[in-house]
């Protein structure tokens, strides 16, 4: 367990081992169980920051953003490096290089919280040992579980009162399912936590009370209270190796010995497997247990030569993979983007395979346009290095690459490849936004427009009727953060109106739109006509346009101008003004006129057009629905269920996990207002519940009236 600050593993020669020795890993947790203290002190043992920066007093180092400090969450994810290498089992005296991405742990960022399950390959879930398992820790376990990422536990908080290790464990098992095994035990708890026993090495570390920073620990015999308690954890972690390693398996049935080299290599395993979790008891805060941690992300957590094939397609959707390889052509995604106030904008990007030096060339397939990479950096905590090549399996920073969105393919030029980007939900509210004075209009207009590269759940447009600005996303929060950026990183000072559901339109039938725009009042005329085919697609399934024109009856530049405007008049549909999605356009006729004809004309001619076979295509009016879990001791499930079910929910099913009774259900976000409330109050405080945007449906035709005469009281849409 030591530090070493010196590694700098992106120009060194030693390549094929490198590769092997990189661990991106990602932190997760619910709120407040301690995950920005878990990063600050990963980064001070490994020698990246000398002094631990708390996180109540506002230094923690991957809390950048001001606003985060003040409110204690993490909310973007920052990638920071730093190095780590262990001085025993199968990797010992080999350096690491560790990159940690953030994910953040509230649920209105669940989005984020994809995007980087998308470029890790392990992870650490950090619990408390009071409450052990919280349901949004349960919504990030399941992401995880839909990704594949092989996991550690960390029971955080030992110090605290009510501390309890075991039944942490005990609350993975019950609630997620998991087979976890503690790999060490906790020594004490509450102000007597001191140490862990090593359930491999079976020895005890005793942490110097003397030494705050918990840097020094002495290595004892397991104290006699714990020897049969560490016998017994021991036996039975070996017996839940052995069903991943037949050696392990066969010696153990033998009464063999098994090395401690040979016993880690087959925690691995199974830690890779999927189906094995590893847990490790400790006190961020309190400088315990941290060093075991990171030792045990080296030994068991996978390095991206472990994993399976990234999937992505060529141009004509043909199935494409992508592994690490360093003398391939380089490919890679472009994960987070950051304005950073020193080095303007900021890619950070994961490559997948190839090479990829500083001053080369990326190609985008979004944009069909190569960019310059002018710098390449890693972030280490406060600072950032420049390197000058980055290899396969590493997370950097770009510089210099400007037409870029989170989720892009960035690649090599002669490359046919899009990487499958991870996927966003539609943002599922608005509100309307404006300056307080009329001189930060256009400061607010960059500023939202950046914001909205940044983050593809956030959505950016105009009421046509009022002119207002309308922002959406994935939650208030979301959108009170969006507003506090504003005015932190824009300076501008912005009101917002009250949030509203961001409806969708679509339709339910086919239809035929006929649109003509024709104007002959003096001067030169305008003339532009289009018929067009509208076609509903299956949910999810966003826009198509097809152009079908034979024999010029639209001249070709006209073409484009057509479908922009049909794009236009998709932004607000007939129902209640909100876009339409899921649907299909065939440009099929038209007509054109020699002098009059203009891309205007035929702009207005694809709105036109638009607008007709929507009358006609039986539109309707989505909402968005909400995937709810509730869980409840027992009693007041009954209750519970009544009072979704008198908010329009459909329950999905229940389970009882431990003591605690899950009601899964889906839930119109719009009777979800003030739900935290009633909730609380109707099981005397003791149902907790999670939510997260599941899919848009059908608002029942009942409802649909009056939500339109609401809306035409307040217009914020989007
Ligand atoms: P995050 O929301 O998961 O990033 O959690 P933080 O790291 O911000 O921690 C939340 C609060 O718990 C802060 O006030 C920390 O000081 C505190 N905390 C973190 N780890 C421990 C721990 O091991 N013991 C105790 N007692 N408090 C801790």
């Amino acid at each position: 367990m030591s530090n070493n600050e010196n590694f700098s593993s992106a120009n060194s020669e030693s390549r094929p081992s490198l590769l092997e020795h990189t661990r991106n890993i990602g932190i997760a947790a619910h709120i407040d169980a301690g995950k920005t203290t878990c990063t600050e002190r990963v980064l001070f043992y490994s020698g990246v920051v000398h002094k631990i920066g708390e996180v109540h007093d506002g230094g923690a180092t991957t809390d950048w953003m001001e606003q985060e400090r003040e409110r204690g969450i993490t909310i973007t994810s920052a990638a920071i490096s730093c190095g780590w290498t262990t001085s025993e089992g199968p990797f010992a005296t080999i350096p690491h290089r560790i990159n940690i991405i953030d994910t953040p742990g509230h649920v209105d960022f669940t989005a984020e919280v994809e995007r980087s399950l998308r470029v890790l390959d392990g992870a650490i879930g950090v619990f408390t040992s009071v409450e052990g398992v919280q349901p949004q820790s349960e919504t990030v376990w399941r992401q995880m579980d839909k990704y594949n990422v092989p996991r550690l536990g960390f029971i955080n908080k030992m110090d605290r009162m009510g501390s309890n290790f075991l039944a942490a464990v005990t609350s993975m098992r019950d609630k997620l399912g998991a087979n976890a095994h503690p790999l060490f035990l906790a020594i004490g708890a509450e102000e007597n936590f001191r140490g862990l026993v090593d359930l491999v090495k079976m020895v005890a570390y005793i942490y110097d009370e003397t030494d705050e920073s918990g840097v020094r620990f002495t290595v004892e015999e397991i104290p006699a209270d714990l020897k049969d308690l560490a016998d017994e954890y021991r036996e039975a972690l070996l017996e839940a190796v052995s069903d991943f390693s037949d050696d392990i398996a066969n010696k153990y049935l033998d009464g063999e010995e098994i090395s401690e080299a040979e016993f880690k290599l087959g925690i691995r395993k199974a830690t890779l497997s999927l189906k094995f979790i590893g847990v490790i008891p400790g006190s961020a805060f309190k400088n315990k247990g941290v060093q075991m941690l990171m030792d045990a992300v080296v030994d068991y957590l996978p390095s991206p030569l472990d994993l399976p094939p990234m999937k992505g397609e060529d141009s004509d959707e043909n199935a494409v993979e992508v592994a690490p390889n360093d003398s391939a052509k380089v490919a890679g995604l472009a994960f987070k983007l950051m304005s950073d106030p020193y080095v303007g904008k900021l890619v950070f990007y994961r490559i997948y395979q190839g090479t990829l030096k500083k001053g080369s060339s990326l190609y985008n397939p979004r944009t069909r346009k190569s960019e310059r990479v002018s710098r390449l950096m890693v972030m280490k905590a406060n600072d950032r290095e420049d390197i000058d090549v980055a290899y396969s399996g590493d997370i950097c920073a770009l510089i210099g690459v400007k037409d870029v969105v989170t989720g892009d393919t960035l690649a090599d030029k002669d490359l046919d490849l899009r990487l499958e980007p991870p996927s966003f939900p539609e943002p599922v509210i608005s509100m309307s936004i404006e300056p307080a004075t009329k001189a930060d209009q256009e400061r607010m207009g960059i500023g939202l427009q950046r914001l909205a590269e940044e983050d593809p759940t956030f959505g950016l447009s105009t009421n046509e009727e009022t002119g207002q600005t309308i922002i959406s996303g994935m939650g208030e929060l979301h959108l009170e953060i969006i507003r506090d950026r504003l005015f932190r990183e824009f300076k501008v000072d912005a009101n917002a109106g009250k949030p509203q559901i961001a409806y969708r339109e679509t339709m339910l039938k086919p239809s035929d739109g006929n649109g003509k725009f024709i104007r002959q009042s003096g001067g030169r005329g305008q003339y532009g006509h289009a018929v067009i085919k509208m076609e509903p697609l299956e949910k999810g399934k966003g826009v198509e346009l097809e152009n079908k024109i034979v024999g010029g009856s639209i001249p070709k530049e006209f073409i484009k101008p057509t479908f922009d405007g049909i794009k236009e008049a998709a932004l607000s549909g007939v129902v209640a003004g909100y876009p339409v999605i899921d649907f299909k356009i065939t440009l099929v006729d038209g007509s054109f006129h020699d002098v009059d004809s203009s891309e205007m004309a035929f702009k207005m001619a694809g709105i036109f057009a638009f607008k007709d076979a929507m009358k006609n295509a039986n539109p309707i009016l989505l909402e968005p629905i909400m995937q709810v879990e509730v869980s409840t001791p027992e009693e007041y499930q009954g209750e519970l269920m009544g009072d979704l079910n008198r908010r329009r929910g459909q329950i999905q099913g229940m389970e009882s996990r431990g003591n605690a009774c899950i009601i899964q259900a889906f839930v119109p976000l719009e009777n979800m207002f003030g739900y935290s409330t009633d909730m609380r109050s109707l099981s005397s405080g003791r149902a907790d519940y999670s939510m997260t945007p599941s899919h848009f449906e059908q608002v029942p035709q009942s409802l649909v009236q009056s939500i339109v005469e609401t809306l035409s009281r307040e217009p914020a849409r989007t």
